[in-house]
């Protein structure tokens, strides 16, 4: 199968830096077709993709990992984003209640082994089990969230899935993101406004205080704030030196070799 490394990507990243969201977002449906999703935790970021996604009148549809133990706010702010934006919005969940999995391995989440572990059954297996049905995911991981994410190119090669990663809000700035909020008066889960900066399981996700990091509210109970649970592979991984396997035709796609869809 033919191979595209992150490096092969770089002038293309660099030429879409100048690109609006929506205008990548369109790229990669041409690009991929039938074999492309969006991705998305139901947060607002998550929504703004979906909203472009829905205003662009495009059929991608939307994976959501539920974990199980999701807030009661997010998996209503999901059935939300699929009745008002119109938009397919499939559900992925783990093999296992956490219950059963309780059972089998203790309660996981309390260690950081053990939330590495969990995170991986709950959130990463899952999405994994529909890798072969995609060629693109378009994620919506941003730069000014800081940490791992604060040089995120906006394509990326996610070697675990073999798909290719499109964040086109990755330089969407604080005040960007506020704007479209308010202008589209975007669909948010309502934990955001009771101090919630990020949202994730119930089990380890606490409203952050003022002055802290975003993400301080995230495993809180283990420590230090800059943990991910692996879903966004390149908060975990370097891709640099790696590569995944497309066809040639998708990878003749992306460098605009056989369609002239030029942005
Ligand atoms: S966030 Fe916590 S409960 Fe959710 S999958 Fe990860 S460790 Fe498990």
């Amino acid at each position: 199968m033919p191979r595209l490394t992150q490096a092969e990507l770089a002038n293309l990243n660099h030429n879409f830096e100048e690109r609006t969201p929506q205008e990548l977002i369109s790229w990669a449906a041409v690009t991929f077709e039938n074999r492309i999703a969006g991705l998305s935790a139901m947060q607002r970021s998550g929504n703004v993709i979906s909203h472009m996604i829905s205003q662009l009148n495009l059929n991608i549809p939307i994976l959501f990992v539920d974990t199980g133990v999701m807030f009661q706010e997010t998996l209503e702010t999901r059935d939300r984003i699929a009745s008002e934006y119109g938009l397919t919005v499939r559900t992925l969940a783990p093999e296992k209640t956490m219950a059963e999995q309780t059972e089998e391995h203790g309660v996981l989440y309390l260690s950081p082994d053990g939330q590495e572990k969990c995170c991986h059954m709950r959130k990463v297996v899952p999405l994994q089990k529909v890798a072969g049905e995609y060629s693109g995911i378009v994620s919506s991981l941003r730069r000014a969230d800081g940490g791992k994410r604060a040089h995120n190119p906006i394509l990326t090669i996610d070697i675990d899935m073999n798909v290719l990663r499109i964040n086109p809000l990755a330089n969407f700035s604080d005040e960007q993101m506020d704007e479209y909020v308010k202008e589209h008066n975007i669909i948010t889960n309502p934990l955001h406004d009771q101090g919630y900066a990020t949202v994730g399981c119930n089990r380890c996700t606490t409203p952050v205080m003022p002055g802290e990091p975003k993400r301080a509210g995230r495993w809180r109970h283990l420590g230090p704030w800059s943990m991910y649970c692996g879903i966004n592979p390149t908060d975990v991984n370097d891709p640099t030196h790696n590569y995944i396997e497309l066809s040639q035709d998708e990878i003749d796609r992306i460098f605009g070799i056989k369609n002239d869809f030029m942005i």
